[in-house]
């Protein structure tokens, strides 16, 4: 089933609430990333919604907007391929009616990393994704780690706002040569893309480092660098920060996120990884 509207959506969810509900919000141009989560929501509920929505609100910039992949009847058709019960596609102004003028923001986990180089990006994610919860009402809702700052916003999201969801994070999945999947990948040329691939080059000399015994944050963030700087990549951000609250960290100990974010040509990409704990 399609949905295009909020009142088709809810039409349709109403028979389905006596069992579990799950919402995995996308913006299209889906990967096996998007797959995975499907997969996840797919084992554990019963009903699986996914989103599909390009969200202006969380784009700064206008080009970026305007050039993001979009193939809504692949999309479509890869989402019935992996069992989505319902695609919700709801057009703009569905979405943001006119005169729309009420936003979310989740002050101080939406304004570092990401939000200092993005501002309002997370404003516009944690807005989208409430209304996509009070639209879908799911018991369960997926994102991936590979955005991990946004999943500790929309926790944060959930928690502040009493918000009856629980929210899933699944693990970044990689192409076979390291590179996090991503619908802005499509970008790069074959050359770019092999520059980008310092990125989980840089992730894994941490991990070595941190592996080797290595502790100290800034010699821990050295070693990881130097693989960016070898392939003449410039990091928006490198940074280690406590994977539970993104606070800053001088020692690797207990989960430990490593967050990168580098332009490599006309894409602008993030990765990270969880050093000193679970992966
Ligand atoms: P997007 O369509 O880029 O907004 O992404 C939709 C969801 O897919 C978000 O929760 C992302 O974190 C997740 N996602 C994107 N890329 C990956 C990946 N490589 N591995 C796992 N999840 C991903």
């Amino acid at each position: 089933m399609i949905a295009r509207t909020i009142r088709e959506a809810r039409t349709w969810l109403e028979p389905r609430r006596v069992a579990a509900i799950a919402l995995v919000p996308t913006m299209g141009a889906l990967h096996d990333g998007h797959l995975s989560l499907l997969r996840a929501a797919r084992d554990e509920c019963e009903t699986v919604v996914m989103s599909l929505f390009v969200n202006p609100a969380q784009f700064g910039d206008e080009n970026d907007l305007a050039r993001y992949p979009r193939d809504g009847e692949q999309d479509i058709a890869l989402a019935k391929q992996a069992g989505v019960d319902l695609v919700f596609a709801p057009s703009l102004d569905e979405m943001y009616p006119p005169g729309f003028q009420t936003w979310v923001d989740v002050t101080e986990l939406g304004s570092i990393l990401e939000g200092r180089f993005r501002p309002g990006h997370f404003r516009g994610v944690a807005t989208v994704v409430l209304k996509l919860f009070t639209i879908v009402r799911p018991d369960r809702a997926y994102f991936g780690q590979k955005d991990a700052q946004q999943a500790l916003v929309i926790r944060k999201l959930v928690r502040d706002l009493d918000i009856p969801v629980r929210i899933e994070v699944c693990p970044t999945i990689r192409d076979h040569d390291g590179l996090a999947l991503s619908s802005r990948n499509a970008y790069l040329s074959p050359e770019e893309r092999e520059r980008a691939l310092a990125i989980n080059r840089a992730l894994r000399a941490a991990e070595s480092a941190v592996e080797s015994g290595t502790r100290d944050a800034a010699a821990v963030v050295a070693a990881a660098r130097e693989e960016l700087e070898q392939a003449g990549v410039e990091p928006d951000y490198l940074q280690l920060r406590s994977a539970n609250d993104l606070s800053p960290v001088e020692r690797v100990n207990g989960s430990t996120l490593l967050a990168v974010a580098a332009r490599v040509g006309r894409a602008r990409l993030i990765d990270n990884a969880i050093l000193g704990g679970e992966k």
